[in-house]
């Protein structure tokens, strides 16, 4: 039955929706969050028809603002190792002492004193490891505009402190040095939340090996780095933001040291080399490409991998793999070349079949959580629909799949290369509905007009869903913010922008 879904301008759209299971225990549900997906045991699919048929779609209620809320706190745990560097000339005392006991109140002696009016009490002083990350984050969002400066500054201390790390950078360092200080900038700014450092860690020190860092060069990385910071910190870094700082970076580097020296120990190589074995432009700017890895790179759907091409050594980035993991490890990826891209111009007009790629490890938090009953929604701009379709693939098998709601957006129809696979995925899915959206093609009856936040927010109430978004860091905020204002909570909102 085909059912429609109405945008602002009355116009009848492509759409499918979901009628089949409602309750759901998320059996077999490979690429919850934190695991490795099982591998699929269907073919690569092909590009499937256009014109495949919508399935029924039942509209959903209206749209009823919801209360915000806000992210809890999690206590803090005693430090997790000792310190491994020390702190320089401008080391400070710890910052952190509780406030001096207040003086006791001096009651008159006549009359009798009314009741003392009940004291709020005072709130806890922060923790030494929650200072620290506070004042981590503080100065560098200070450092922020400088940040490329910063990322010279860095690699020309960690090389003259280290000549053989050169090796790892390509001949520009400035944007692979931003990344290794972001990586771990973004570790010390955890160091008070244990839960979420620890799961930092693996992704990011398999990234680091990646990189060909091992474990022994961490000290030497926090010592180029506080350098850094001492040049570009400005008025607010002191001997108190130095301590910090330190402390800090010590209390991320001795469980990313231990992670390193693990990973190095357990005989897996850091790397998997692979080879193009199809290259296929379907625009100017953008390419499929299909890539044989000699082993299978562990992954699960909605995870990104990196990736090093021949054209332009160590220049590592990101790309999603369009499929859920299969048997033969085959991956796909649709990359879109970027105005004045060092690596993705290069993937789609250089690359030939019988080039070796090397790929690194995989990460990314983009999933679904197998716990959760939510139905589901997902909102993919441009080539951000390869990991929603990698997930699509994965939950149909499941053995319930979630409902879910596809909004794939693009200028024009040509953007929506996985367009044909979710609506061929939708036709034999009842659980799947997909809708495209097209900015700029406002006639065309089988898309709906607008932004994507537009038209998501026009067709629906998704305060009870679960939601991912992938695509550009733009499309990401306008949507995230567009679905907050309609009660979307914070916390059901999962992404992975496509920068770096
Ligand atoms: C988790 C993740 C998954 C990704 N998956 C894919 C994928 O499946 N397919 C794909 O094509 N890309 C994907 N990307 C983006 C990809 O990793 C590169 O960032 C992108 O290809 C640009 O690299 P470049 O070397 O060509 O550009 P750079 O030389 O790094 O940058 C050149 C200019 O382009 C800008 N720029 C960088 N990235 C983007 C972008 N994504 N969009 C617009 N402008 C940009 C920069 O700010 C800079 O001004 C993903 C990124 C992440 C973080």
């Amino acid at each position: 039955m085909m059912g429609t879904l109405r945008d602002g301008r009355e116009r009848a759209v492509i759409v499918v929706r979901t009628r089949g299971a409602r309750s759901y225990d998320g059996a077999g549900a490979m690429g919850g969050w934190g695991e490795v997906g099982g591998m699929s045991a269907e073919p690569l699919p092909g590009d499937g028809p256009a014109d495949a048929a919508p399935a029924p779609f039942r509209p959903s209620p209206t749209v009823r603002p919801g209360p915000r809320r806000l992210a809890t706190v999690r206590p803090v745990p005693p430090p997790p190792t000792a310190p491994m560097v020390r702190p320089g000339r401008h080391a400070a005392p710890d910052p952190v002492d509780g406030p001096a006991p207040s003086a006791a109140p001096v009651a008159p002696p006549a009359p009798p004193p009314p009741a003392p009016a009940p004291r709020a009490p005072r709130p806890a002083p922060p923790t030494p490891e929650a200072d620290a990350a506070r004042r981590v984050r503080e100065a560098w969002e200070e450092v922020g505009p400088q940040v490329d400066e910063l990322a010279d500054w860095f690699a020309a201390l960690l090389f003259s402190l280290d000549p053989g790390s050169r090796a790892l950078f390509p001949a520009r360092v400035t944007e692979p040095a931003r990344r290794l200080l972001r990586s771990l900038v973004l570790a010390m700014s955890t160091v008070d939340r244990p839960a979420d450092l620890a799961a930092l860690l693996e992704p990011l020190v398999r990234e680091h090996r990646a990189l060909g860092l091992r474990a022994g060069q961490y000290e030497t990385l926090g010592v180029a780095l506080i350098g850094a910071m001492r040049r570009f910190g400005g008025a607010t870094w002191d001997d108190a933001a130095e301590h910090a700082w330190v402390r800090a970076f010590s209390l991320a580097a001795g469980p990313m040291e231990d992670a390193a020296r693990a990973a190095g120990n357990d005989g897996a190589p850091a790397l998997a080399e692979a080879t193009v074995v199809g290259h296929r432009r379907v625009g100017w700017d953008l390419a499929v490409l299909h890539v044989a890895p000699d082993r299978p790179v562990p992954h699960r759907a909605g995870q990104s991998l990196t990736v090093e091409i021949p054209q332009r050594p160590r220049m590592w980035r990101a790309l999603s793999p369009v499929t859920a993991p299969r048997p033969d490890g085959l991956l796909e990826f649709h990359v879109r070349a970027v105005e004045g891209g060092w690596v993705s111009r290069a993937m789609v007009a250089h690359t030939a079949t019988g080039d070796r790629w090397r790929l690194g490890p995989a990460s990314g938090r983009l999933g679904l959580d197998p716990r959760s009953e939510r139905e589901v929604l997902m909102v993919a701009g441009g080539t951000g629909g390869a990991p929603v379709l990698a997930l699509c693939e994965d939950m149909a098998r499941w053995a319930r799949p979630r409902p879910c709601t596809v909004f794939l957006g693009g200028r024009v129809p040509d953007d929506l290369v996985v367009l044909a696979r979710l609506r061929a995925l939708a036709e034999t899915h009842p659980w799947l509905a997909v809708a495209p959206v097209c900015e700029d093609d406002p006639l065309n009856a089988e898309t709906l007009p607008g932004t994507l936040p537009d038209a998501v927010v026009r067709s629906g109430d998704w305060s009870s869903h679960d939601v991912l978004l992938s695509g550009s860091p733009a499309m990401i905020r306008a949507t995230a913010q567009a679905l907050l204002v309609d009660g979307v909570p914070l916390d059901r909102i999962a992404y992975d922008p496509f920068t770096q």
